[in-house]
């Protein structure tokens, strides 16, 4: 497979066509109207039959091809020493070059066997920027996460090409300094999720991999975009131009110790993830509890058809015609949006587009959720679902529900699904918002009527305030 260019300018065609189609539900503003009333303006709380087209998340939600489903037909469900095992060993064994490798159902297993494992009370991981659950696992197991993002990260409008790096001379201090030896691993996730979905250099990679051999600490990737970030080492670094994709990645995975994988990414899988690790002495340790907690080693808690999806999808995912159009399918979005009048957090990287939805609505202020809003009205507008990565997600509030903290920024994420939408749904995306945007000094505020004590972005309920 490989990509078909088109003229000048335009995106190029995907390298695939369609061959099992799923019906979309069309709904009607007042059918909307009453959904958000009933779900509290928390768009967790809407059935999936209510969304029209659904940029929630990009996990879990791509199309499989026909390769993946075939593969999934000569699933060996045997309990223990499965082919489905052997060929997804070997396949990412192939990838990684990892001595050990444990499949799990998910990404934020394979945190917990790490995290359980390397930290205790005192010890610190130190990350470009931790995932929300491998910061949840840290917490659990008593350790403590420090981010170190890079300090272009913090212009969202500047177009520097890899926002993701960590910063090597604050990675260099701390390693170097009183609190070096409390820290247990360096985790780099790639490409940077929390941190706007910006890749990491080969460079700044290769830089933190000799930081930490020098001093003994493992590095660890977080690797569940390990594809996209690959393609935009060959997009925007010079020396690897001429690499394939699949080379960067091999390259990558080598300066490291060990990876957690998310296989609901760019394994484009539905349920799936590993632990790969060089440490034969940690293999065993994380082996006896995924034993305990997730499954006997060969399944790891999937089904024998899951693993032999998940590692057709490790094969396709490199293919430089597939990373192409979906770059391509996000730069057409981003045009969407930033034509309809909203800014983006620059440059657009390939699994979402971040939209500055604090700038949008500055007669919002941070503790009535600007981007909250945004989604609600952008659901309102076109059966469009997004999700709210600002003060709802990351603010705090005193018992009385004085605001105390905002977030950094106020975002709202459009997670692009694998394989799934057409230009077609992207242009539907970008009329909402034309309209959402027309009208945008009349859309209303919001305040928490109910919340939990903890990940209150999920399951809070809020209410518009009417002036
Ligand atoms: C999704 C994700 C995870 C967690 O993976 P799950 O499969 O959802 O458990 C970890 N890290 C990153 C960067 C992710 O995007």
């Amino acid at each position: 497979m490989s990509h078909v260019a088109c003229p000048e300018g335009k995106p190029t065609v995907e390298p695939y066509r369609i061959k099992v189609v799923e019906p979309i539900p069309v709904t009607t503003r007042e059918q909307r109207q009453a959904a958000l009333a009933r779900v509290h303006y928390n768009l967790f709380d809407l059935r999936a039959d209510e969304v029209t087209v659904d940029l929630l998340t990009d996990s879990g939600t791509g199309a499989l091809s026909a390769a993946q489903l075939a593969a999934g037909m000569e699933g060996d469900e045997s309990y223990a020493g499965s082919r489905s095992f052997h060929r997804f060993h070997d396949t990412v064994r192939e990838l990684t070059g990892y001595a050990h490798i444990l499949p799990v159902h998910q990404g934020r297993a394979a945190e917990r066997l790490l995290a359980s494992t390397l930290l205790g009370p005192g010890k610190i991981f130190l990350s470009n920027t931790h995932f929300d659950t491998l910061r949840a696992n840290v917490a659990l197991s008593g350790g403590e996460a420090w981010d170190l993002p890079c300090p272009e990260a913090r212009d969202l409008d500047s177009t520097e090409p890899f926002k993701g790096n960590i910063d090597t001379a604050r990675l260099k201090a701390v390693l170097d300094g009183p609190e070096g030896s409390r820290v247990a691993a360096v985790i780099m996730t790639v490409t940077n999720n929390g941190g706007g979905g910006q890749p990491v250099s080969m460079a700044n990679l290769t830089l933190t991999s000799s930081l930490c051999r020098e001093r003994g600490v493992p590095l660890i990737l977080d690797a569940a975009r390990f594809a996209e970030n690959a393609w935009l080492v060959t997009q925007r670094e010079a020396t690897f131009r001429d690499h394939s994709p699949r080379q960067v990645a091999e390259e990558a995975f080598r300066l490291a110790d060990g990876c957690a994988m998310s296989a609901k990414k760019d394994g484009i899988a539905h349920i799936g993830g590993f632990l790969g690790l060089n440490d034969t002495e940690l293999a065993r340790r994380c082996e006896l509890l995924l034993i305990a907690t997730e499954g006997f080693p060969t399944y790891g808690g999937l089904a024998g058809r899951d693993l032999d999806m998940v590692a057709q999808g490790l094969t396709e995912v490199t293919d430089p015609g597939y990373l192409r159009s979906r770059a391509d399918d996000t730069a057409y979005l981003a045009q969407v949006v930033r034509s309809a009048g909203v800014d983006i957090v620059e440059p657009p990287g390939l699994h979402a587009l971040y939209l500055n939805a604090g700038r949008l609505l500055p007669h919002i202020p941070p503790h009535q959720f600007p981007g909250q809003a945004l989604a609600c009205r952008l659901y309102l507008e076109g059966g469009i679902r997004s999700v709210e990565l600002g003060s709802l997600y990351l603010g705090t509030e005193d018992e009385h529900g004085n605001p105390l903290t905002s977030a950094p920024y106020e975002l709202l994420r459009l997670a692009v699904p694998r394989r799934t939408y057409t230009r077609g749904h992207w242009d539907h995306v970008g009329q909402a918002l034309a309209r959402t945007v027309r009208d945008a000094h009349l859309i209303p505020g919001l305040r928490i009527t109910e919340q939990p004590a903890l990940l209150r972005q999920f399951r809070s309920k809020l209410a518009p305030i009417v002036q």
